[in-house]
């Protein structure tokens, strides 16, 4: 795609490494415009994440599954796809499970989809952004170690709505907006055990009681990890009522509910993990695709902008993309 460039090269920072914003510094990156992405983790992907085990075991215990439903989102896992870096997963169901669209993860794991995207962007990894501060037309960042950042057009961030609020104090207006949205949490068990557990299938959804969801990770394509290796979701209102517990209370817990929920004793773990998602599922969306500041130096996004699921990121950062560079290219 070709622009007419203005002398001034803009910049453009993107606080978060997960769909909305990689599939976001992506399409920037089309239109020639220059990004930097910003995240506290020490890896890409947000919450497309997989645990990697010291026994060489693996877990994706964020996302479990990517549906396509748009053109442009299917032809995007397409280029995943052709990339190496996503595969379908067709597990076996319980019987109950009725018909559902393709589901696709990423492999080896889910921390590698959006791997083929990062190539030639600037990451900075293990790196908190705690505020905002003017400098111009635009924005420096500060971060958690107290280093300001250079100064950026436009900055994006696609944290969760109540870490973006504190970043953008500086905007009380898009702080009231950010307001409206919820989010509910998820706790997970990630446990590999010293025998199968004596089961039909490989996935399984239960609509009630304490366990939402369970997975076999050996069931996922090019997985090549222990056979035993089971993912387990609480429920949102369980994971609300033991948020507070600590890791270890909790995954003696799920323990004892997946056993509850699958009627059977478990055999003994070898290992065992909880992990809290204080921000997992988006309940009460933003209803749009992004917030902008009044002078569009600020956006705004996330699943949190339109609901729950892998696409509605990638559809708010490929949004957030074409208004940018709108700007900055036509202004
Ligand atoms: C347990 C679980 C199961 C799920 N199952 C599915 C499923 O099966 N199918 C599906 O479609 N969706 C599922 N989802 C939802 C899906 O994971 C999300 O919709 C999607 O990954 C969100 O992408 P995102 O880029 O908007 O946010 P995130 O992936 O959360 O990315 C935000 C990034 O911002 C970073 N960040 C936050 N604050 C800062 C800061 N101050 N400074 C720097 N970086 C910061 C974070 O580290 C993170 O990497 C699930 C989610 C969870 C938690």
């Amino acid at each position: 795609m070709q622009h007419a460039r203005k002398t001034h090269s803009p910049r453009i920072a993107i606080i978060g490494a997960g769909m909305a914003g990689i599939s976001c510094a992506d399409a920037l990156q089309r239109y020639d415009l220059a990004v930097t992405l910003f995240d506290k983790s020490r890896g890409i992907g947000g919450r497309l994440a997989t645990r990697r085990t010291d026994g060489g075991d693996s877990f994706d215990h964020g996302a479990q599954y990517i549906t396509t439903r748009s053109a442009d989102f299917s032809a995007f896992v397409d280029r995943l796809r052709q990339a190496g870096a996503a595969a379908e997963w067709q597990p076996r169901l319980s019987t109950d499970a009725s018909a559902h669209h393709a589901w696709f993860v990423g492999t080896p794991g889910m921390s590698a989809l959006l791997k083929p995207l990062t190539q030639d962007l600037d990451i900075h990894l293990n790196t908190t952004v705690s505020a905002l501060e003017r400098s111009g037309n635009g924005w420096q960042l500060r971060t958690a170690d107290g280093t300001l950042s250079e100064s950026y057009d436009v900055v994006i961030s696609t944290a969760p709505p109540v870490q973006t609020r504190a970043l953008f104090a500086v905007d009380p207006a898009m702080q009231a907006s950010l307001d409206a949205i919820s989010m509910a949490p998820c706790w997970t068990l990630m446990a590999t055990f010293t025998a199968p557990i004596d089961v039909d299938f490989d996935a399984r959804r239960f609509d009630e009681g304490a366990v939402s969801w369970m997975a076999r990770q050996a069931s996922r394509p090019q997985h090549g990890g222990n056979q035993q290796g089971w993912v387990v979701h609480a429920g949102a209102e369980w994971s609300a009522e033991h948020l507070e517990l600590t890791p270890e209370q909790v995954a003696s817990l799920m323990q004892q509910e997946l056993s509850r929920a699958i009627g059977m004793a478990l055999p003994q773990a070898s290992f065992v993990q909880a992990h809290r998602w204080r921000y997992a599922m988006t309940t009460q969306p933003l209803g749009q695709p992004f917030l902008a500041s009044a002078d569009k130096s600020l956006f705004a996004g996330g699943d949190w902008c339109l609901g729950a699921r892998v696409e509605c990121a990638y559809q708010s950062g490929a949004a957030m993309a074409a208004a940018v560079a709108k700007r900055l290219l036509t202004e």
